[in-house]
């Protein structure tokens, strides 16, 4: 059934419904708003890719050209994003720059992949920016060019060309910079370096948008100037009472995690809206391990390659990634960090399992992820000294017989950790000879509702 053809959501709550969700995601391309563009054979993004994965008749050309490089979908994406979170989460940080990314390039290798399996003869990808400017994900541009991808980098579009009312052609300019001095996406283009790409079909990957065309004004759903839905940040409850919305047509297109955490926000707070009781928070429990090692060869083992189906097997929609069979998949998951164990360093002076700065963790480490250093080599300004005081678990700093105003004031050690390379081998904690460090397991219990 469709949404607003076959049902509405004035005639669901009629029909009982006290709670909805609108997880309807982003599926209408963006406009490129260049000469030509309504010629016949240019496509939309994702119009073209429903279309082949639906497997509806589509006729494509022999020599097309996909406009997309990650910039323009991302930008599009990343502002889109950031005005979401400005009005739904402004304690959220910045969108992820590899999340957005990798949306943005998956479908711009999406659309041209799906071309040439459906038969094109020459698939090309035009984007501003140069090879060594493409953003995070471009491994999968990579393994678009394996399959017989041309990327043509450094070239904007400027207008689509055409004959008889087909497209025959792409107009580009050749990319002077892409991004400004202050490091935003800010194009410019080399005078006089207009060139012409023939083609007889042009696809257009610059980002997605939710078709939010099913809500009527009297579903009282406020929908922001970027066509997103908007909701409240904490509960995703729209402005409709019992309406709720999360993914893609909330956020504009991210990973498909991002969503499945939404799911789960979103479930919470319909129990919570329908029984008007909150549930109990999770009970953490740790059990501290006694000698804790990771697998012997931990350190040397190499990602697990996913098999791919050969070259000259990839046609029309098969899947390209077989998977791993299980002695793979056994492989691959002994690579696994176990991130629910952590280091725990907590010195207790009366149990005498206080640091006695022999530096034996530092020696034993690996991945150089613990220093001991003097107090005095770090700076303490007034500012951080009185945030430490009042948060001190939010800048994860201890203090062992230190008063937070004493910093900057007295000398003594601080041990530093990098919390992003430590492999959590347990070797540290094994060294300790005062047990200061140990290798505590987390795990979540849930409280049943009174
Ligand atoms: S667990 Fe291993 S990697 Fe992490 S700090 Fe200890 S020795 Fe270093
Ligand atoms: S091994 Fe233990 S006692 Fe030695 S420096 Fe590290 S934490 Fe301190």
């Amino acid at each position: 059934q469709t949404a607003g053809r076959d049902f509405t959501i004035r005639e669901l709550r009629e029909r009982g419904f006290d709670a909805i969700v609108l997880a309807v995601g982003a599926h209408r391309s963006r406009d490129l708003s260049i000469p030509g563009v309504e010629l016949d054979g240019v496509h939309k993004g994702i119009e073209f890719l429903l279309n082949a994965n639906l497997g509806y008749r589509f006729t494509i050309g022999k020599q097309v050209l996909v406009i997309g490089g990650g910039n323009v979908a991302m930008d599009v994406a990343r502002s889109a994003a950031r005005e979401v979170l400005k009005q739904h989460r402004p304690d959220a940080p910045e969108p992820n720059p590899a999340s957005v990314s990798a949306v943005a390039t998956h479908e711009m290798v999406d659309i041209s992949l799906s071309a040439l399996r459906l038969g094109a003869r020459e698939v090309s990808i035009v984007c501003l920016e140069r090879r060594d400017e493409m953003p995070a994900a471009f491994e999968e541009v990579e393994q678009a060019e394996a399959e017989g991808i041309r990327l043509r980098d450094g070239l904007g579009p400027a207008r689509v060309l055409g004959q008889n009312g087909k497209v025959v052609g792409l107009e580009t300019v050749r990319t002077r910079s892409v991004f400004d001095a202050s490091g935003r996406f800010n194009p410019t283009f080399e005078d006089h370096s207009e060139s012409t790409i023939q083609c007889d079909t042009v696809i257009l990957a610059i980002g997605q948008t939710p078709r939010l065309d099913f809500l009527t004004p009297e579903d009282c759903v406020e929908i922001s100037g970027r066509g997103l839905i908007v909701v409240d940040r904490n509960s995703l409850m729209t402005t409709a009472p019992g309406v709720f919305a999360g993914g893609d047509c909330v956020f504009g297109p991210r990973l498909i995690i991002d969503s499945v955490g939404d799911g789960k926000r979103i479930a919470a707070a319909i129990d919570r809206y329908l029984t008007g009781r909150e549930r109990p928070e999770p009970e953490v429990e740790v059990e501290i391990l006694d000698h804790h090692r990771m697998l012997a060869d931990f350190m040397n083992l190499d990602r697990e390659a996913v098999p791919m189906l050969p070259l000259d097997r990839r046609t029309g929609m098969t899947e390209v990634e077989i998977g791993y069979n299980q002695i793979s998949a056994m492989r691959e998951a002994r690579r696994c960090l176990r991130c629910w164990i952590n280091t725990v360093f907590e010195g207790n002076e009366t149990d005498g399992s206080q640091c006695i700065l022999c530096g034996g963790c530092v020696d034993v480490c690996p991945e150089g992820c613990i220093q001991l250093v003097p107090l005095e080599s770090i700076e303490f300004p007034p500012e951080v000294v009185a945030q430490i005081e009042t948060s001190r678990s939010s800048f994860r700093v201890e203090l062992d017989d230190v008063a937070a105003h004493e910093l900057g004031i007295i000398s003594g050690a601080a041990m530093l950790k990098d919390e992003t390379r430590c492999i959590r081998c347990g070797l540290c904690a094994e060294r300790c000879p005062v047990n200061v460090i140990t290798m505590e397991a987390y795990s979540l219990r849930c409280v049943e509702a009174e």
